[in-house]
């Protein structure tokens, strides 16, 4: 988002920016640590738009921001086994169809032909829409921040922010382990950690952190999925196929394929450890979707933070403290949305027109209530 909101404003000829990282790598936050996976499959109108604008900017990314980002555009297949989320489906797939997305309704049959190898017991129906997909977000945050540098960004890494400095509820700049910037401009783009940067403006940003995982696994070993031995027992595109009531998602990952799911038990909380306890719980889960997972074993794992709002919608603009604007709480979609919301802060920065109705991401929201919030959550 840091990347996205610095390049999108030298575009608009606000270079004099500075960047700051406290890891010394860029992307080493929630960006870093996740599945790559980008939809339009929304049930909030404001959170499609953001993925129609972002998507269309993946596609020719490369080409306008000169960085590779690996766009495999072979779709996002949700299987649905109950008759609540079926319902809940019907409302979103019209939704997004009076939005102009192609989402078809596929029988399990059909499913298991999109997404060879799994298993489609108790499915009641399955929704697909093929301009979903996959991308890197290392590749992504890379292409954003070295087209912000060669305006004029300056990258600031090993830089901590400690303070923010406010007078008379307006924003003065920011204390960093590497120094002080004076600016009359301060945006809170620290994800998972934008509730701690908030309070150091002595403001509430209702934004939480949770552990979630990612596990690679690799067929009889270290084998590939490739290898024609296993043909047919996972799917040789990149779909992404969730699995929407148990939340068991996964996607191929080269020989690999990158698999999750999220754990009702798991606490507010920054710890990243791997908790491999959780893994029979998953795999028990993960077997029974993709039966090719009984003879495969986990290569490695990480985990990484989601960064959650109360309704799930990310917080988009100005905060209370003049001059303090945030962008965070993507509630674990936000790798995929970083370049609509990067250009929608960008605009709102520099006084221009962001062309969307904001009331879904805006800071009041929940003391007044409004907003729809997002309930398409993985
Ligand atoms: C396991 C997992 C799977 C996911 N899968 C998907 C997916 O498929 N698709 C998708 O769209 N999204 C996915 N997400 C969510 C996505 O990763 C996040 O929504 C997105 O990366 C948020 O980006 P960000 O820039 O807001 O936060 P981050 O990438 O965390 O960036 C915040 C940065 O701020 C820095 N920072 C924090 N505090 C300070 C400070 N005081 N001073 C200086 N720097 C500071 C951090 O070091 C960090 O680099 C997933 C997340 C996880 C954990």
């Amino acid at each position: 988002m840091g990347a996205s909101t610095a390049y999108h404003l030298a575009r608009r000829g606000l270079t004099n920016i500075i960047l700051v990282e406290r890891d010394t790598q860029l992307g080493a936050g929630s960006t870093g640590r996740n599945a790559g996976g980008v939809r339009h499959q929304f049930s909030d109108p404001a959170n499609i738009a953001l993925s129609k604008e972002s998507i269309a900017l993946f596609a020719r990314f490369e080409q306008e921001l000169g960085f590779p980002i690996d766009f495999w555009r072979h779709g996002y297949l949700f299987l649905l086994s109950t008759e609540a989320s079926v319902r809940t489906f019907e409302a979103n797939v019209a939704l997004q169809r009076r939005e102009g997305v192609d989402v078809e309704w596929l029988s399990g049959a059909r499913a298991a032909e999109v997404a060879p190898g799994i298993s489609i017991d108790g499915v009641l129906a399955a929704t697909f829409c093929g301009a979903d997909g996959v991308a890197d977000p290392h590749g992504v945050t890379m292409g954003f921040a070295k087209a912000a540098q060669a305006m004029g960004v300056r990258l600031w890494r090993d830089a901590e922010v400690t303070r923010i400095v406010v007078a008379r509820n307006r924003v003065e700049g920011v204390d960093t382990t590497r120094g002080p910037i004076a600016s009359r401009m301060v945006v809170n783009a620290a994800g998972p950690w934008a509730g701690e940067v908030g309070r150091m403006a002595g403001i509430d940003v209702p934004i939480v952190p949770e552990r979630r995982h990612i596990f690679i696994a690799k067929p009889d070993g270290d084998r590939s999925w490739d290898d024609p031995r296993y043909r047919g027992e996972t799917p040789s595109t990149r779909v992404l196929v969730i699995d929407f009531d148990t939340t068991f998602y996964f996607h191929r990952e080269g020989g690999g394929l990158l698999f999750g799911m999220a754990d009702p038990e798991e606490e507010v909380g920054f710890d990243t450890t791997v908790r491999w306890d959780v893994l029979p719980r998953v795999t028990e889960v993960a077997v029974a979707r993709l039966p090719a997972l009984a003879h495969a074993s986990v290569s490695h794992a990480w985990a990484g933070l989601y960064e959650m709002t109360p309704d799930h919608n990310p917080i988009i603009g100005a905060s209370p403290i003049d001059g303090l604007f945030v962008i965070a709480g993507f509630s674990g979609h936000g790798f995929q949305h970083s370049p609509a919301a990067g250009r929608i802060l960008a605009d709102l920065i520099v006084g221009r027109d962001p062309k969307l109705d904001l009331t879904s991401f805006a800071f009041d929201r929940f003391s007044t209530r409004s907003g729809r919030g997002e309930s398409n959550v993985v």
